[in-house]
């Protein structure tokens, strides 16, 4: 045994010490939490039809500057980047058997959401290159029953959204980004979030910036707006309101409190160095081992900004001889921590292989003839079993040092991977 053997064969680590773990709050948004405190107000919601139907006093300051930031006329907050997705859903008004396309490829609430107004989620493969939804696919999945895309900027890099909005609005769809990964990732020039009809982006906990739990829509159009903010607080009740149809509206309690939104508030001015610090990481690895035969660093489409929620390292598994989860074993027993194929094309979860979402008879995919066999997603399923290595970039605190460790550690195992 030499100290310079792989350390998954017993030699040194390069990293021997735990990445340590990341936070972004801090003083500031202690206070913040501590003012709320001493006001006394924990929410300022209120379900009926008041001033306080749409919040208190933290929870509209953070809507005003969210709109500021990204440019949109509405920002709805909610207490998740799910519940926004299913508010979405409501706000769209998906009816039994109306189908939204989505990627096989992300969280699986993306593709949950549709289902409880009785939506049948069709998944359309991803871009071998961005990850994201594949375009073409989705121009072959599309037919009268469709009455949605929901578009995921994955991993914080932007999917082709302003050509799907052409194609919505050809077809006279709507397109829903979520946006949970890509705060400031931009195409065009414009904010991923802001070019579809709605936009959802995630304040939980793991995300570039957070409030411990919570979520943010955004819309240009008022009708979507309130219904999203019926939606959002037991819409149904509200009667007095007649620019809002509250039949066909089924409300929920998806507000967020004021300790949170209060952090939130905080942590959105925090974001251009927040978002800076991901990329930047991301940047240095992807430069440090991009250019090794048989590794790929992310992808940009041209006029894109990414934002790396996720450093996604593509792997030639034939062209390196090794299987990709040798190679990220012996990554993580460098210190180097990571994770192979993301997570699972979601058409394969039990929930669609069994068809039983709600209730046992099968509803609402009884509607449908859609097939969610394996194979449906070929390229979803390749980058899923052999070809992504994934490193989560917000969870650790990282020095220039721990960057160059990172790099060492990745080039070690790639060149000692015949050792494996
Ligand atoms: C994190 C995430 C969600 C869920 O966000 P929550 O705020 O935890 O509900 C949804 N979609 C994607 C792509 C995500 O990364």
């Amino acid at each position: 045994m030499r100290i310079d053997d792989l350390a998954i064969n017993g030699g040194e680590p390069i990293i021997p010490k735990k990445l340590p773990a990341y936070s972004s709050i801090g003083k500031e948004e202690s206070l913040a939490v501590q003012e709320v405190i001493k006001r006394g107000s924990l929410s300022g919601f209120y379900g009926s039809w008041t001033q306080e139907f749409f919040g208190g006093y933290e929870v509209k300051r953070l809507e005003e500057e969210w709109c500021k930031k990204f440019k949109v006329n509405h920002a709805i907050s909610m207490n998740s980047n799910t519940s926004g997705l299913y508010a979405s859903m409501g706000a769209i008004e998906i009816s039994p058997g109306d189908e939204v396309i989505v990627p096989p490829l992300t969280m699986s609430a993306t593709a949950m959401s549709s289902i409880i107004y009785g939506g049948i989620p069709i998944f359309a493969d991803i871009d071998k290159d961005t990850f994201c939804i594949d375009i073409e696919d989705v121009k072959r999945k599309i037919n009268s029953k469709t009455k949605a895309i929901i578009s995921v900027n994955l991993f914080g890099n932007p999917a082709a959204n302003h050509e799907l909005l052409k194609l919505c609005r050809n077809k006279n769809i709507y397109l829903i980004e979520d946006n949970a990964q890509a705060p400031l990732a931009t195409e065009q020039g414009k904010y991923t979030g802001t070019i579809g009809d709605i936009g959802i982006f995630s304040l939980n906990y793991h995300k570039h910036i957070h409030s411990g739990e919570g979520g943010i829509c955004v819309t240009n159009n008022p009708k979507l707006a309130l219904r999203l903010q019926g939606i959002r607080n037991h819409g149904e009740n509200i009667v007095k309101h007649t620019s809002c149809s509250t039949v066909n509206m089924i409300g929920f309690n998806f507000r967020m409190t004021e300790l949170s939104a209060s952090i939130g508030y905080v942590q959105l001015k925090k974001i251009e160095s927040e978002v800076r610090k991901r990329k930047k990481l991301a940047e240095k690895i992807s430069a440090g081992i991009g250019s090794l035969e048989g590794i790929s660093a992310p992808f940009i489409r041209k006029d894109c900004e990414h934002v790396y929620y996720v450093l996604a390292i593509k792997y030639d598994e034939d062209l390196l001889g090794v299987s990709i989860s040798k190679f990220s074993e012996a990554l993580n027993a460098e210190g180097f921590p990571n994770w192979t194929g993301y997570s699972e094309p979601l058409y394969l979860l039990p929930i669609f292989q069994k068809k039983i979402a709600i209730g046992k008879d099968g509803w609402p995919f009884n509607l449908s003839q859609n097939s969610y066999q394996k194979g449906i997603c070929p390229v979803a399923e390749r980058l899923h079993e052999k070809e992504l290595i994934c490193f989560e970039t917000c969870a650790y605190e990282i020095s220039d040092e721990n960057i160059k460790l990172l790099i060492k550690a990745f080039i070690k195992v790639y060149k000692k991977r015949h050792l494996l």
